[in-house]
């Protein structure tokens, strides 16, 4: 093979160094909640790369916010209309995008002073049935002992037509949730379960628990998206995380009550 004339190949060097100065200053992944532009997100105690250094959020709240703003059967102006949306343990960049879409925002807490309802989730005996159009509990049920009878009041302050949208913890690859009555100090349920707060292990089989309270399920992950989306918003982790408890592969679900 005969070498190209070295103007040539001299002008070559120059276009892929004037490029890779390009990509160097020009944004390339952006955070669909807060707006936020850069190189690249910041690394998390699980995830290197996948959280936003304005607002915190993490491949599940992008995930939730292209869902919502992106994907043709699940628009926001659809889903939320002028209904009614309770958010329980909310993050605030979650709500600031949901806000856009409701007139009428409430948030819900077991713990936190700082919301509109102190409540538990397994016992809503005080919110009348039908109430709500939307119901968010993003990475909740993982911390609650009786996640079916949580899903069944869920279910039940739900008005026909309206939507459960979770996230949980599911570990990589994992079929059957674990869920063991002799693991029940902090330690065992972290070295278990991931986190000393934790209940349960979830599976593939989370669907499942929805189902069996009533709700018809679509589940978003990266998949839902083309490709320069995925990049783009950092739906899925630049690198896995080695923790062989990590969720890796994000889901969201959207549960409609029929
Ligand atoms: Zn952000």
């Amino acid at each position: 093979m005969i070498a190209p004339p070295l103007r040539q190949r001299v002008g070559r060097k120059l276009r892929l160094m004037a490029n890779s100065v390009l990509l160097a200053s020009s944004p390339q992944v952006t955070c669909n909640l807060c707006g936020w532009q850069g190189r690249r997100f910041v690394d998390d105690e699980w995830h290197p790369r996948a959280t936003c250094p304005r607002c915190g959020s993490q491949v599940r709240h992008r995930l939730l916010a292209a869902a919502l703003t992106e994907h043709p059967g699940l628009r926001a102006e659809t889903m939320f209309g002028q209904r009614a949306a309770l958010h329980v343990a909310p993050e605030k960049m979650v709500g600031s995008l949901v806000q856009k879409y409701t007139q009428s925002y409430q948030t819900a807490d077991f713990n936190r002073a700082n919301v509109d309802l102190r409540l538990d989730i397994t016992q809503m005996s005080a919110i009348a049935d039908g109430s709500y159009g939307v119901f968010i509990a993003c990475d909740v049920l993982e911390h609650v002992s009786d996640d079916r009878q949580a899903l069944r009041e869920i279910y039940r302050v739900l008005a026909p037509g309206g939507w459960g949208i979770f996230t949980v913890p599911q570990e990589d690859h994992r079929q059957e949730t674990l869920e063991d009555p002799n693991i029940q100090t902090p330690a065992d349920r972290e070295k278990h379960y991931g986190q000393w707060d934790h209940v349960r292990l979830y599976g593939a089989d989370f669907s499942g628990r929805l189902e069996e309270a009533g709700f018809t399920v679509t589940v978003v992950d990266e998949q839902s998206f083309p490709p320069e989306t995925v990049a783009r918003y950092v739906l899925f982790p630049p690198a896995l995380s080695p923790h062989p408890l990590a969720t890796n592969y994000r889901k969201v679900f959207f549960a409609q009550k029929p």
